[in-house]
């Protein structure tokens, strides 16, 4: 099995670079962030704080988290129903990256993440593949843009999903969750030291594509 290894912060391009380079590759996407999401989402549901390791841990095997691929999309499923209408809000972005903090929660996905490496040819993205989940990948790229570039980015996609939060905002929460990613103890955002470095501030996805083509031909 070959596995690509896509790291960077928010709203580096991650996604879309990775969904793009796995259909034309035959390969599939695996989004990690929505995992981390999707546990962020049971506990605020469920009234928790994701601040508070303490109150959080008691209920972490009790969260049944479920990942299919339906036509090529990936889908997350808690206790049953499917919650990717319900992961991208901006309240569930920074209680994904409190319940990151957590090793016993990032060891409970880390192991889904190694199962679906195991048994398909994957791209996946998110903070610590590279250096922690799949540290034998055969590419590992470590994508990155201008906090300003990436922020923008992800206030005209969150427009098109209906979400209406002012760039500063965006701009801001961005800042403080890469500052938290970067610095957990266990696990932190942090290229791997056989990463391939992009900064796409002025590429387009057309052409980060074509660069990381020409990367996979040499693998
Ligand atoms: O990639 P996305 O922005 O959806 O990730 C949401 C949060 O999940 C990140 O801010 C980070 O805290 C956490 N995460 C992580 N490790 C990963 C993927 C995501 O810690 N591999």
């Amino acid at each position: 099995m070959i596995s690509i290894a896509i790291d960077g912060p928010a709203g580096a391009g991650k996604s879309t670079l990775a969904k793009a380079l796995a259909s034309q590759l035959g390969y599939i996407y695996i989004d990690t962030g929505a995992m981390y999401r999707t546990v962020a989402l049971w506990y605020i549901r469920h009234g928790i704080d994701t601040k508070d390791k303490d109150a959080m841990l008691p209920h972490l095997d009790n969260i049944a988290i479920d990942v299919k691929n339906i036509d090529g999309v990936q889908h997350m499923f808690m206790d049953g129903e499917d919650v990717n209408g319900f992961i991208r809000t901006p309240e569930v972005s920074m209680g994904a990256s409190n319940v990151a903090v957590v090793p016993e929660i990032r060891l409970k996905l880390v192991e889904i993440q190694r199962q679906l490496a195991s048994r398909n040819n994957v791209i996946m993205d998110g903070r610590d593949i590279g250096t922690y989940v799949l540290p034998n990948a055969e590419l590992k790229i470590f994508l990155s843009a201008t906090p300003e570039a990436r922020a923008k980015r992800r206030f005209l996609e969150n427009e098109t999903k209906g979400i209406f939060t002012p760039y500063e905002e965006v701009l801001t929460d961005m800042i403080a969750r890469d500052k938290q990613d970067s610095e957990r103890s266990f696990a932190p955002l942090k290229a791997a030291d056989d990463a391939v470095m992009l900064d796409n501030t002025t590429m387009s996805v057309e052409d980060t594509i074509v660069f990381i083509k020409g990367l996979l031909e040499k693998i």
